[in-house]
């Protein structure tokens, strides 16, 4: 078993003795069920060839089809797509989805690839998977460096392979496709709704503006920033790969991704016009050391990995809306320090709960209104948040063992259901 997977099941096996839990059936989650690495060979514009290493985890099927992301990243390896797999399992779980977990990805900088050569990554990566995939047996959706049109050209691949349209075999598609309008900013947003309904009990009282510092400008960090602007909140500070840029007034959120949509960087916001008063730095890693309320990790894992990194945060709470950013070693000293963590698995479950939605649109044929898609991703958000409030409080614990604790709750009562099979 890789270290990744090691650590991450350490909190699961926590979890797991607190709510008192049959280890032999726990034990069911030990291991992925199958893990397929492929390559994905595609040819360059330049007509050189070019072969990428690509991985698709099934970790878990217990509740209903795996269920999980794609990312393009030059740093993805076999335990780390296993970890995030597993993460996925305890995600839809927790959010009470009929989804098992998944993940995969593609070992690859998509910032060195044309648009032509993204198009035959994601349908190298299809005729590579088509054999582990399909809408009742694996359903991915955009991670890292993927979003509707890399799911656009999955979609079109594996319709193709199947010799069937398949709108539900992959989420996060285009309107065009079948794709939902919420899904989206939905992680984002639903990031924002898990914050609101915790803000008590990770020490930030129940209402009043929070001054916010956020590393990552992508789809989720983004998204986050635009809600929790719209709340009253002050964002004081966003970092991406290029810098941080700060007001301890609050940035303009609708600016500062301007900004970054037209230059490339969110430094790019500062000095004219909705920038004035705002400083930029090159410091990516400042937004960490930021005085704050609220740190929120939207960029990628292992950003908190120890005692030390966990000794330097001037915040009160953090929220993961990135998939494992704080890793187990550095939970005790958090602890010691006070910092409360609002956990992935419950912080950016909106966008797997959204997916949801699209893919039981794509099997009943019928769109969903944008209302119907606001009130499910707020009733499943509240719903996992007062579940997690419920065990943190019945067994005084923090709040990740206690997400995990409903995670687990559910999985093991689907896989002794099962009998051995699970
Ligand atoms: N990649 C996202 C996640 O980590 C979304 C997964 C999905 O929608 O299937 O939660």
């Amino acid at each position: 078993m890789g270290e990744y997977l090691k650590a991450a099941q350490g909190r699961m096996t926590r979890a797991a003795k607190l709510v008192g839990l049959d280890e032999e059936v726990v034990a069911h989650l030990e291991n992925p069920i199958e893990t397929l690495s492929a390559s994905v060979n595609i040819r360059r514009d330049d007509g050189s060839a070019l072969a990428l290493k690509g991985w698709r985890c099934r970790y878990n099927s217990a509740l209903g089809p795996t269920k999980g992301g794609i990312r393009f990243h030059p740093s993805v390896h076999l335990d780390e797509v296993e970890t995030l797999a597993f993460l996925m399992t305890m995600k839809c779980a927790l959010m009470g989805l009929p989804f098992g977990g998944g993940k995969g990805g593609v070992e690859v900088d998509a910032h060195d690839l044309s648009t032509m050569e993204k198009e035959r990554v994601a349908r190298g990566y299809v005729r590579a998977m088509a054999k582990i995939l399909g809408p009742d047996r694996d359903v991915p959706a955009p991670d890292v460096a993927t979003g509707e049109r890399e799911m656009a050209w999955m979609v079109s691949e594996y319709s193709e392979i199947a010799g069937s349209i398949q709108p539900h075999a992959f989420t996060g598609k285009p309107v065009a496709l079948g794709g939902m309008a919420g899904r989206t900013p939905a992680t984002g947003r639903g990031a924002h709704i898990a914050l609101e309904e915790m803000r008590d009990l990770v020490g930030l009282g129940e209402d009043g503006s929070l001054a916010i510092a956020l590393q990552g400008f992508g789809n989720a960090g983004r998204w986050f920033a635009h809600a929790a602007e719209e709340a009253g909140h002050k964002i004081v500070a966003v970092a991406d790969s290029s810098g941080t840029v700060s007001d301890s007034d609050g940035l303009d959120i609708d600016a500062l991704a301007k900004a970054k949509d037209e230059e490339g960087k969110v430094t790019a916001y500062a000095g004219d016009g909705e920038g004035e008063g705002a400083q930029s730095s090159d410091d990516a890693e400042a937004v960490l050391t930021t005085e704050c309320d609220v740190l929120v990790l939207a960029a990628l894992g292992g950003v908190i990995a120890d005692e030390d990194d966990a000794k330097v945060l001037k915040c009160k709470a953090i929220v993961e809306l990135a998939n494992r950013p704080v890793l187990p070693a550095a939970d005790k000293a958090l602890a010691d320090a006070g910092i409360e963590v609002v956990p992935d698995i419950l912080a950016n479950g909106g966008g797997v709960t959204i997916s949801h939605a699209e893919w039981v649109q794509g099997r009943q044929g019928i769109d969903w209104s944008a209302d119907d898609v606001d009130d499910y991703l707020e009733d499943t958000m509240a719903d996992a948040a007062d579940n997690v409030r419920e065990v943190m409080q019945d067994h005084d614990t923090d709040m990740r063992t206690a997400a995990y604790a409903v995670a687990l709750k559910r999985l093991c009562a689907a896989i002794s259901a099962h009998g051995t099979r699970a």
